[in-house]
């Protein structure tokens, strides 16, 4: 019976060890904090979005860190292997909006029960509050692990330490550290999927303001660099939600750029619309109220709490009566409820951030196995490795595709 050592409980390790218990192997799994899953736990806001209902090239897509590099995995356990896999364990799912996959109760909780259940029923051991320090290889090959109280000896490593984000829920980049220690390369660490800071002092009067339906533009050297359709949210430092957490990417790699000079946000408010369109909007809600101040003829069309912003930006006087507006007023502020205009500050700390961007390198692993190219019976698997990608459940997916693979292959070499 092959002994596998399986290090992290996380979204990946309990995927990995479950896998390689249900196979037959002898599986230990390492977890430094006193539970497993304390992330999965925070995933989807407590309800875990596990997967996504998309097909599997719109996950390549959604994976700007190295999303090619999981094709391989996904051939073996896509998304409908996970869910077979899941319902076969007893766990009910259902798909929201985006193609969300969630469990059916909207409990995370659920899902990591569900692991430990499912492991234990293999026979699987687990050690908590057990931090492993070093991975031991000789001649090439891995034989355990030393961890801060005992060494483990066996016949292959999975290593699923996750990355450097929310380091309360256990992960504090010692993959990182134990992988370099054996030769690996490490790329670039940085946040991906965070909130942004902006400059401008009036985000602070939106606090909590949440914006549907809005266009977030990133545009660096006069050119609109990316862009995203969604949700987003006004916080004390800037914006955050959905769209801005995907556009983050974006601007981690444009602040890597030389001479890019500044970066700047712009929020199209209305983007359904032409600019035409709009403006009959607008000149229909100004015959509305056309007897009022400009500050009180806008709440058609805007949240109450945007309406003084939008008037200071588009460089218009609040108390003006509306049928006193000219039409060069007018189309101020249709354009700037089509261009809202935000000055990148800074990101937010990774330890904010909802994936880390960058990590062990992936030129190093085999993508058909997850095995690593310089010690053998090393395998890498789910945040760990230089592997990053958009909300809607396509992170988790990596996790537990990786970890799937990494088991079958640890436990069945090349047989599988
Ligand atoms: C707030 C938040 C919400 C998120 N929501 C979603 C979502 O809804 N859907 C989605 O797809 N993704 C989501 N993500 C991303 C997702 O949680 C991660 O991509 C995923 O958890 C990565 O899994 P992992 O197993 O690689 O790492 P982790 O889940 O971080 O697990 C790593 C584990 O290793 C343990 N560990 C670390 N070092 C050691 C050591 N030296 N010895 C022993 N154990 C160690 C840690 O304690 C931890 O338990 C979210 C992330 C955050 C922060």
């Amino acid at each position: 019976m092959k002994h596998i050592i399986v290090v992290g409980a996380g979204a990946a390790g309990l995927m990995a060890a479950t896998i390689a218990a249900r196979e037959g192997a002898k599986v230990t799994l390492l977890e430094k904090m006193n539970m497993v899953g304390k992330k999965m736990g925070i995933t989807g806001k407590g309800r875990c979005n596990i997967t996504n209902d998309a097909p599997i090239a719109d996950f390549i897509a959604k994976t700007p860190g190295n999303g090619k590099f999981l094709m391989s995995a996904y051939q073996q356990f896509d998304n409908r292997d996970l869910l077979e896999l899941l319902h076969s364990w007893k766990l009910e799912t259902k798909v929201e909006r985006g193609g969300r996959v969630f469990p059916a109760s909207d409990s995370a909780l659920d899902v990591r029960n569900m692991f430990m259940r499912v492991f234990k029923g293999y026979g699987g051991i687990l050690h908590l509050n057990e931090a492993v320090k070093q991975i031991i290889v000789r001649d090439g090959i891995v034989k355990g692990v030393i961890t801060d109280q005992e060494t483990y000896y066996g016949d292959a490593v999975i290593l699923a330490t996750g990355g450097l984000s929310y380091p309360l829920t256990g992960s504090t980049g010692d993959g990182y550290k134990m992988a370099k220690d054996i030769g690996h390369t490490i790329t670039d660490l940085r946040p991906s999927l965070v909130p942004i800071e902006t400059k401008e002092p009036w985000v602070k009067d939106l606090m909590g303001l949440s914006l549907r339906n809005v266009e977030l533009s990133v545009v660096a050297k006069e050119k609109v660099q990316a862009k995203q359709f969604g949700e987003m949210m006004f916080t004390h430092f800037g914006i955050t939600g959905p769209i801005v957490l995907s556009l983050s990417h974006t601007v981690g790699k444009l602040l890597k750029k030389k001479n890019m000079g500044s970066i700047q946000l712009l929020i199209n408010l209305k983007p359904a619309l032409t600019v035409e369109q709009l403006d009959q909007r607008v000149q229909r809600d100004f015959i509305t109220y056309s007897k009022k101040q400009l500050v009180n003829g806008l709440k058609d069309l805007l949240p109450q709490r945007l309406i003084p912003v939008i008037i200071e930006l588009a460089g218009l006087a609040p108390d003006k009566f509306i049928n006193q507006i000219s039409r060069e007023e007018r189309m101020q502020l249709v354009y700037i409820l089509q261009h809202m205009p935000l000055t990148f500050k800074q990101m937010r700390p990774i330890a904010e951030a909802i994936v880390t961007a960058g990590g062990i390198s992936v030129k190093e692993f085999v993508p058909k196995t997850m095995e690593s190219k310089l010690v053998k019976g090393l395998y890498a698997t789910g945040e760990v490795l230089d592997v990053d990608a958009f909300t809607g459940g396509y992170n988790l997916q990596a996790a537990f595709a990786t970890a799937y693979v990494a088991a079958q292959h640890a436990v069945y070499g090349d047989k599988k």
